[in-house]
């Protein structure tokens, strides 16, 4: 029932040039994963123009909290929409950990990008002090707390995704195992708010090497690919896992 999603978060990386060859490839994409990519602000009308008609959808990787009006810098949510973007990541922890992003403005950026009617990917995630300190279901229950309150109805339109923040980047990966552990603590808070088929990813250290061990854990229905999602053939082979 919860189909299996793969999300490309190309982050801060790519050129016009660099990005029309990936487009291309990622293009004719016919496999059973729904799958989608989300690009820097700049290349939004890049990649809807490349992947309009296919079967692949995007989205950015920040949205503001406001509507409109005067925040130098900032993108809304309407404007994303006006992109056709499906998707808009929130709360990923390069954002908390250099932007300063708490968890009350994680819940309105995610209530801003609902409002427009695009999918917020909301991205929570524990550091290794904090698992090692034995604290990874009280920061989960901390960064889930304010987005959970908002209700049944803006729940059934999120999808969210565990992010250890010690697997982003380091070729570390969580183990299958650790990540179902992290999953089935997040889908028992989903249970809890009544909305048990929010689909939840795994991101961090995700490739075509280790993801299909991740897919087989019940809890775990997608990824959120940062390098991996930069190489076609890679990202091409990850969502065929
Ligand atoms: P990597 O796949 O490069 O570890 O990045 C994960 C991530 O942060 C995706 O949002």
């Amino acid at each position: 029932i919860r189909k299996r999603l793969v999300i490309g978060n190309w982050k801060m990386h790519g050129t016009s040039v660099q990005n029309a060859a990936l487009l291309s490839s990622l293009g004719d994409y016919a496999g059973s994963a729904e799958l989608a990519v989300c690009v820097p602000f700049p290349y939004l009308a890049q990649a809807s123009q490349s992947l309009e008609g296919s079967a692949i959808s995007w989205g950015a990787q920040d949205v503001s909290a406001h509507a409109q009006g005067a925040y130098t810098g900032e993108v809304s949510a309407a404007m994303l929409a006006d992109f056709a973007c499906r998707w808009v990541l929130v709360g990923h922890s390069e954002r908390r950990a250099y932007h300063g992003e708490t968890d009350a403005l994680v819940a309105d950026k995610t209530q801003a990008a609902i409002g427009a009617g695009l999918t917020p990917v909301v991205c929570i995630g524990e550091t290794l002090a904090e698992r090692e300190a034995g604290r990874l279901q009280e920061v989960m229950l901390r960064q889930l707390d304010q987005v959970l309150a908002l209700g049944g109805d803006a729940l059934s339109r999120i999808v969210l995704a565990y992010e250890p923040v010690w697997a982003i980047g380091t070729g570390q990966s969580a183990t299958p195992e650790l990540a179902q552990e992290a999953h089935a603590f997040i889908r028992a808070q989903l249970e809890r708010a009544g909305q048990p088929q929010v689909r939840v990813l795994y991101g961090g250290s995700v490739n075509a090497a280790n993801a299909a061990s991740l897919f087989e854990m019940p809890d775990i229905d997608g990824a959120l690919v940062g390098g991996a999602s930069l190489q076609a053939q890679e990202f091409l082979r990850i969502a065929a896992s």
